[in-house]
């Protein structure tokens, strides 16, 4: 059974967690040998956005791992206490040091494999002043004919790109929902 971030001791006890099915329950949960608690795990939301200037979408290289050096749009955990537009906005300022107006949420992508719900929102650029943080070595905006499309971090970045310039040859921007295997 696919478990995305087993862990091997319980967060509140120390005791040694074993993967089994508890009572009134259908699937192997992370439950303490030593005090019982069932520790539950669900996937990560990852909200980001598709920022835009013109005919230009901004994109992020990596400085940190996974996939250094490699090119994405500025995307990352969701955080308690914070809705998914205030997440993707965060983000946007973190990587990029950039401001936007976020428009639709434009892509919802499944990547089951990982445990990890992916969510971008359209933007737009307020502005070309970039301050990428720490998370980033370079921002930098590109055409479409410019994206390093070989170069790209994540397959969702490939996937919402593409369905972005997509749409925006047919004029008209939907929301996509996917599953990336
Ligand atoms: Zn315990």
């Amino acid at each position: 059974m696919f478990h995305a971030r087993s862990f091997k001791h319980c967060k509140t006890c120390g005791g040694v967690v074993r993967y089994q099915v508890p009572a009134d329950d259908n699937r192997d949960r992370a439950t303490c040998t030593v005090c019982g608690v069932v520790h539950y795990e669900n996937p990560l939301n990852v909200v980001g956005t598709v920022p835009v200037w013109g005919d230009e979408v901004l994109l992020c290289r990596r400085n940190i791992e996974p996939r250094h050096g490699f090119w994405t749009l500025p995307a990352g955990f969701l955080e308690l206490g914070e809705t998914i537009a205030e997440g993707a906005v965060r983000e946007t300022v973190e990587e990029a040091g950039a401001r936007i107006e976020l428009e639709g949420l434009y892509t919802v992508l499944n990547v089951v494999r990982v445990g990890q719900l992916h969510l971008y929102y359209r933007a737009r650029l307020l502005d070309t002043q970039f301050a990428p943080g720490p998370e980033s070595i370079e921002a930098q905006l590109f055409t479409e004919e410019a994206i390093p499309w070989d170069q790209l971090a994540f397959r969702t970045v490939r996937e919402t790109l593409r369905r972005y310039f997509e749409d925006r040859r047919r004029g008209q921007f939907e929301l996509h929902c996917a599953d990336i295997g």
